[in-house]
C-alpha cells in the first residue's frame, strides 16, 4: 500500500488492529452488498432509488474511513456515497492534504426522504437528518463495514454520525475538540463539508 503523508504522520501498523469483533452482520464485502441491497429494516427503503454503497479511491481497505450521516439526492441516483457537490468538495479537501487511501460511507445507506444539503434545492418540502431509529437499523451494516475496511483511523462528519458512532448525546462542539476511540480505532469528529448548519 502506498505510503501517504497522512499515514506516515499518523499512527502505526494496520496489523496491530486485530481486536475489533462486534456482533457483525456481514463478514465479507459480498455479504454486505447482498444484505444491504435487499434490506428493508427501516422505512427508508420505501423511498430509495437504490442502496448507496461506500466509495473509495482504489482500495476498500483504506487508511482513513470517513463516515457521513446519509445519502443525498445525487447519491441516491448513482448508488455511491459522497458523489454530489459535498462529495466533490470533500475530494478536493482530501486531495489537498495528500490523502491517498480513503473510504467514504454513511451511517444510513438509504436517502431520508427530503434530505438535502446546502447545495440542493429541497424537494418534498422536508429536510431532515436520519432518525435515531434509522441509524440504529443500519448500525450493524456500518459496524461490519468498519471491520471490513480495517482503517487506521476514522473521521466522522456531522453531529448525527458522531453521536451514532460514539454512542453519546454530548455537544457536537465538545466532540470535535476531543480525540475518541472506537474499539481499536482512533476517531476524530469534524463538520460535514456541505451542511455545517446541521452541527
Ligand atoms: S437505511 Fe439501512 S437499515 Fe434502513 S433500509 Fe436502508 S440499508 Fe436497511
Amino acid at each position: 500500500m502506498a505510503q501517504s503523508r497522512f499515514k506516515s504522520s499518523f499512527i502505526g501498523d494496520r496489523l496491530a488492529l486485530a481486536k475489533f469483533n462486534p456482533n457483525l452482520v456481514c463478514h465479507s464485502w459480498q455479504e454486505l452488498e447482498t444484505y444491504t441491497n435487499n434490506c428493508q429494516a427501516c422505512g427508508l427503503h420505501k423511498s430509495r432509488s437504490q442502496v448507496v454503497a461506500g466509495r473509495h479511491n482504489g482500495n476498500r481497505e483504506a487508511d482513513l474511513l470517513i463516515i457521513g450521516e446519509a445519502p443525498g439526492r445525487v447519491e441516491d441516483e448513482r448508488g455511491l456515497a459522497f458523489v454530489g457537490d459535498s462529495g466533490k468538495l470533500l475530494d478536493i479537501m482530501l486531495d489537498s492534504v495528500g490523502l491517498e487511501s480513503w473510504y467514504l460511507t454513511n451511517v444510513v445507506r438509504c436517502r431520508p426522504l427530503g434530505n438535502r444539503t446546502l447545495f440542493e434545492t429541497p424537494r418534498n418540502g422536508l429536510s431532515r437528518n436520519p432518525t435515531k431509529a434509522e441509524c440504529q437499523s443500519c448500525w450493524g451494516f456500518l459496524q461490519s463495514e468498519i471491520a471490513l475496511v480495517k482503517p487506521l483511523a476514522i473521521l466522522v462528519l456531522g453531529k448525527v454520525a458522531a453521536r451514532t458512532l460514539l454512542g453519546t448525546a454530548a455537544k457536537f462542539e465538545k466532540l470535535m475538540r476531543t480525540k475518541h476511540q472506537y474499539f481499536e480505532y482512533p476517531v476524530w469528529v469534524a463538520y460535514h463539508p456541505a451542511s455545517t448548519d446541521r452541527a
